[in-house]
């Protein structure tokens, strides 16, 4: 069957991408990929193998090693490393800071991208994956791109709304602000690559974003 259809959205950090990515799988009936949560998940596994995260080798190690079993049915949110449910812990401030000392890592990067691209291709509808390397360097193939963008304040917004309010500004802003100024020394997701869509969702209901992108697979596909 040809009608296998891969989506790959990018972003920064509170651009929507999670939820607009589950709405777009549900209506569509596609797997979804989160593959922040695959590096959250290692930041977990280095931690609990004792690896102080300035010890890249350890991490690299820990990368390398590490077991994920991850869901990529829309409705289930699971993620599993070495064994261990870790999809409460991975969304807490502790792996949120943690987590760059896997991303900033070629080596782990590498890995974790040949993961993601397994776990793509063997999704039997298709799949919708998102992050912040997904149009350019996880599935430049897919057959639609997607940046996602919004104003930082909307992010931070967006963020401590997920986060149930319960975080101080310091503590937001180092979420996104400082995370986005990291991630983007390794991977360009704040401008949209040749073929990628740019959907600058500021001013869009959560609705309104996953119809605009329900609208550019139907204009995809013709
Ligand atoms: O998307 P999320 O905020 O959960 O991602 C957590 C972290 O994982 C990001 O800050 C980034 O460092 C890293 N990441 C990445 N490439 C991806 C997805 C996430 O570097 N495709």
């Amino acid at each position: 069957m040809n009608d296998r259809l891969v989506i790959a959205i990018d972003g920064p950090s509170g651009s929507g991408k999670s939820t607009t990515s589950k709405g777009v799988a549900r209506a569509l009936g596609l797997a979804y990929l989160d593959t922040g949560a695959m590096y959250r998940a290692i930041a977990c596994a280095y931690l609990d193998a004792g690896v102080d995260p300035s010890d890249t080798a350890g991490v690299i190690a820990a990368t390398l090693g590490a077991k994920l079993e991850v869901s990529t049915d829309p409705d289930v949110e699971k993620i599993l490393v070495n064994g261990t449910d870790v999809t409460e812990r991975i969304r807490s401030q502790e792996i949120s800071t943690k987590v760059s000392a896997v991303s900033t890592v070629p080596e782990c990067r590498a890995d974790l991208v040949a993961r993601q691209r397994a776990i793509i291709d063997a999704a039997p509808n298709g799949i919708i994956a998102e992050g912040r390397d997904i149009t350019t360097v996880v599935a430049p193939d897919a057959d639609v791109r997607l940046l996602l963008t919004a104003d930082p304040e909307i992010r931070m917004a967006r963020r401590k709304r997920d986060l149930g309010g319960a975080i101080d500004a310091s503590s937001l802003a180092d979420q996104v602000l400082r995370r986005d100024r990291d991630d983007s020394k390794l991977v360009n997701f704040t401008t949209a690559a040749d073929g990628v869509t740019h959907l600058d969702c500021t001013e869009l209901s959560l609705e309104e974003t996953i119809q605009a992108v329900l609208d550019l697979v139907a204009a995809t596909r013709g």
